[in-house]
């Protein structure tokens, strides 16, 4: 009997563990990304700032996938979604399908202002963290040949937004590139001299975490030498400023970790409910009302599960979702009744810098260096591909001894 035929919209963490989850060989399944590889994107804000090099944190997804006889991997960009016609349309191709799993996940959003995107970068995929590294390293070696101190200090001032974990893993990554790695490779300038501000609208970073947590990352960074504004919502953004709260802030670069909205895809899928972000409202089995044969996952699925619980867009959620609804397909056939997703919260950690990390699980709070080695451990463990795992290892020991980064090579073209 010819298999079905499952499409799977998405390489990111949702759609590859619910393709490797599919082994069935009643199934054939079509993996479908607009790009060759999968992305660890909880190690971008290393590659934006010289870090890990980009194929430390990214993996074809053909490599990934070549044992998995049963998956095809497709290379092209979805544009619509017609559910009567159980059709994909892309670029190049339009396929049919029996079952589509949808997990597109998110771009970088701006709460409907989005005029101020030439303005920014966001950190969602290589090529912005490239776009940041790039800058920021020009910045400094423009800085060197500055002709004046307010030329150079306009040059050396960049603004991290939003005072979640990528904003709070960025700024102080930043400070620690300005302040400790490039401290004495200059001659007419002093990179300890650079500003780095992060900025947050509510009262507190990493509003997420429990206990003193938020307390101790924003005493933690201002120590290192980040500059940080709470209560300052963002009100204007343009070639060079931010207005945040009261202040206006001349900078060079304006780094945009302040949210995300779902792919624009979701857009187009007719009758569907959608929340104010373009996230889809699943059913708690995750398929979409009305299409058992369609379903959603990640960070593009607005839902509250089965025990109550908003499940967040964070990795471990979207592999999750993954691989239940490869568990949906391939054990109950369509009208069947099937059992609802439920989150399992691991727990969240963010490193703040050198030996200080936080970290909240299991009702525990850690702080300091034994939350870093545990987020040291735990990225490591995630990471995909044994190579990727023992290169990011020695590229860190190494860093940690010799205090240097490895990736500082600038490459490609200035914006300006
Ligand atoms: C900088 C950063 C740091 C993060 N840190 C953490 C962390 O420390 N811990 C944590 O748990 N989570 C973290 N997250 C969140 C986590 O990465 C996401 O929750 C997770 O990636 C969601 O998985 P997903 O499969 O839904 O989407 P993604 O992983 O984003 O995958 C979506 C895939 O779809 C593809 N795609 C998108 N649009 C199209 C299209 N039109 N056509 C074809 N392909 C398309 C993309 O190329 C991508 O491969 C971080 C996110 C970012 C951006």
């Amino acid at each position: 009997m010819k298999p079905l035929e499952v499409i799977v919209l998405g390489g990111g963490f949702a759609g590859l563990s619910c393709a490797k989850a599919l082994t069935d060989p009643r199934f054939h399944v079509t993996l479908v990304d607009r790009w060759n590889h999968h992305l660890f994107q909880p190690l971008l804000y290393q590659v934006a700032s010289a870090g890990l090099s980009t194929t430390e944190i990214a993996q074809p997804l053909r490599a990934i996938l070549s044992e998995h006889k049963n998956v095809t991997t497709l290379m092209d960009q979805v544009t619509r979604i017609d559910l009567e016609a159980k059709q994909v349309h892309m670029k190049e191709h339009v396929l049919p399908y029996d079952y589509l799993v949808i997990a597109l996940g998110a771009k970088t959003g701006f709460f409907g202002h989005n005029e101020w995107e030439p303005y920014t970068i966001g950190l969602k995929s290589l090529d912005d963290a490239m776009r940041i590294r790039r800058e920021v390293l020009l910045a400094f070696e423009k800085a060197e040949s500055a002709n004046t101190p307010a030329e150079t200090e306009k040059l050396l001032t960049m603004v991290v937004v939003g005072g979640g974990p990528t904003g709070v893993e960025m700024a102080g990554s930043l400070v620690e590139l300005a302040r400790v790695v490039l401290k004495h490779d200059f001659r007419r300038i002093d990179p300890t001299q650079a500003h780095v501000h992060l900025i947050e609208a509510g009262p507190k970073l990493l509003p997420m975490f429990p206990g003193d947590l938020p307390d101790y990352t924003a005493t933690r960074l201002t120590s290192m030498g980040v500059q940080v504004h709470l209560n300052c919502p963002v009100k204007e953004v343009g070639p060079g400023f931010v207005v945040a709260g009261d202040q206006r802030i001349q900078a060079n670069i304006i780094i945009w970790a302040a949210g995300v909205e779902a792919s624009e895809v979701t857009r187009t899928l007719a009758g569907i409910p959608l929340d104010r972000g373009g996230r889809i409202q699943v059913k708690p089995d995750l398929s979409l009302p009305g299409y058992p044969e369609v379903f959603a996952a990640g960070d593009l699925v607005s839902l509250t599960d089965k025990n109550g619980v908003r499940v967040p867009g964070v990795s471990p959620a979207a592999i999750q979702m993954g691989q239940h609804i490869a568990k949906n397909i391939q054990e109950y056939p369509l009208g069947q009744i099937r059992p609802d997703y439920a989150y399992w919260d691991k727990g969240s950690m963010a490193t703040i810098g050198r030996k200080a990390a936080v970290a909240s699980f299991a009702g525990m709070q850690v702080k300091g260096f034994l939350a870093w080695l545990m987020w040291l451990f735990v990225h490591l463990i995630f990471l995909v591909g044994m190579k990727n795992r023992a290169s990011v290892f020695i590229h860190w020991t190494w860093s940690y001894f010799t205090w240097k980064r490895g990736a500082r090579i600038i490459l490609g073209k200035s914006e300006d």
